[in-house]
């Protein structure tokens, strides 16, 4: 089976989102854990953005051992000679390079010309591969860039010793059939270049971030650009747990594996949220609080007998410590019952019928029965005369 690589790139996508601001140091704690998570490669920074963006790429460059190290800089020398200080000491540097393709970007952002971004990305990538082992380039705005054209930039690139070509959808536009295509139709005109390794980018505007890294794959790109919690620019990136545990739970569809420990996505997670100050909404996929909560009684009533019945991955192996039967009116006697019992309370039939009645009141009037609310109801249950006796 092949394996897809994991670029992380919270340190420089993610943190260049609103609210995403990152010093030295957090980055430094979140390079660690991103390397412990068994991403392949870690973006650091965009270091030509700020002094500061360039300390703390070297410094993440100087710790990071395992994984490799990648800087972004624009095609323009004094962007690529900033990546590469940043990069100094890395043992594993890839410096990545970019400049956009699409008209669009070409004529009102750039004020150039296809021939001119033409040139000067042969001559940034040639510069860059004379003084780094591995180069990435990405056609900013790819998935908008006339295919004939994106082709001929790849061709360039590749030729100018690129050995990575990541085609982002930098404006979450693309369809999964649309991205799937352009790479197909690309990898087609690399035909002498079959170890170039083609890397996915994408944006969520439509909610498609995920489901175009997916298509890309199929397609055979073995490289995807994602981050912890999908944070990134606007609707922010694909999300890194989200790709990890389709790949796993679905490995039967996609056929391919990834370096990931699963059970470090959920404390990855929660770290980016306590470093940022920005929580996951509850109803994230993987990392979201709800994301293996059950309340319905008929879903409780399930899960206890076989958790098979309404979950698809066991909340462990993705570091999640424990599913959340969460106790409300909708939940079932069977979930009251086994609550009781793990906080030491084996109930006799007529005692869990009472506490039921007494749980769900309260629940109707109010919200979730906490563990405190049960054991109160437990306790007075117990002191009535009548189910006393029934003991
Ligand atoms: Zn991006």
């Amino acid at each position: 089976m092949d394996n897809v690589q994991i670029f992380d790139t919270t340190l420089r996508d993610g943190e260049q989102s609103p609210g995403f601001s990152m010093n030295r140091e957090e980055k430094l704690q979140l390079a660690r854990q991103i390397e412990q998570l068994g991403v392949d490669i870690i973006e650091a920074g965009f270091p030509i953005a700020s002094p500061g963006d360039l300390d703390a790429t070297r410094a993440v460059a100087a710790e990071i051992k395992h994984c490799r190290v990648a800087a972004l800089a624009r095609a323009r020398q004094e962007d690529v000679e900033a990546a590469l200080r940043g990069l100094e000491p890395a043992d594993k540097p890839r410096l990545h390079v970019f400049l956009a393709t699409s008209d669009l970007h070409l004529k009102y952002k750039l004020r150039t010309t296809r021939e001119q971004a033409l040139e000067q990305i042969a001559k940034m990538v040639r510069y860059g591969r004379q003084n780094c082992d591995e180069v990435e380039f990405s056609a900013e705005d790819a998935s908008r860039t006339d295919i004939d054209y994106l082709c001929q930039v790849v061709l360039a690139a590749v030729e100018s010793g690129a050995t990575i070509i990541n085609l982002p959808d930098t404006v979450g536009y693309s369809t999964p059939d649309d991205y799937g295509e352009m790479f197909r139709k690309v990898r087609a005109r690399l035909g002498a270049h079959p170890n170039v390794v083609l890397s996915a980018h994408c944006h969520d505007d439509l909610g498609l971030a995920l489901p175009n890294s997916l298509a890309a794959i199929d397609a055979g790109v073995r490289q995807i650009e994602c981050t912890i919690n999908g944070i990134g620019e606007r609707a922010g990136n694909a999300s890194l747990e989200e790709l990890a545990v389709v790949l796993h739970v679905r490995q039967d569809r996609y056929q391919v594996t990834t370096n990931i420990k699963l059970e470090m996505l959920y404390p990855t997670s929660r770290m980016l949220s306590k470093i940022t100050n920005v929580s996951v909404p509850p109803n994230k996929a993987v990392v979201g609080a709800n994301a293996f909560a059950h309340e319905a009684g008929i879903h409780q009533d399930g899960i206890l007998k076989n958790p098979l019945t309404y979950e698809i991955i066991v909340p462990e192996k993705v570091g999640v410590p424990a599913r959340r039967l969460v106790l409300g009116k909708h939940s079932g006697r069977n979930a009251y019952r086994s609550r009781l019992a793990e906080l030491g309370y084996e109930t006799t039939d007529v005692e869990l019928a009472e506490c039921y009645r007494l749980a769900i009141a309260l629940a109707d009037a109010g919200k979730e029965i906490t563990d405190r609310d049960l054991v109160s109801i437990i306790h007075k249950v117990r002191r009535q005369p009548a189910t006393a006796n029934a003991r």
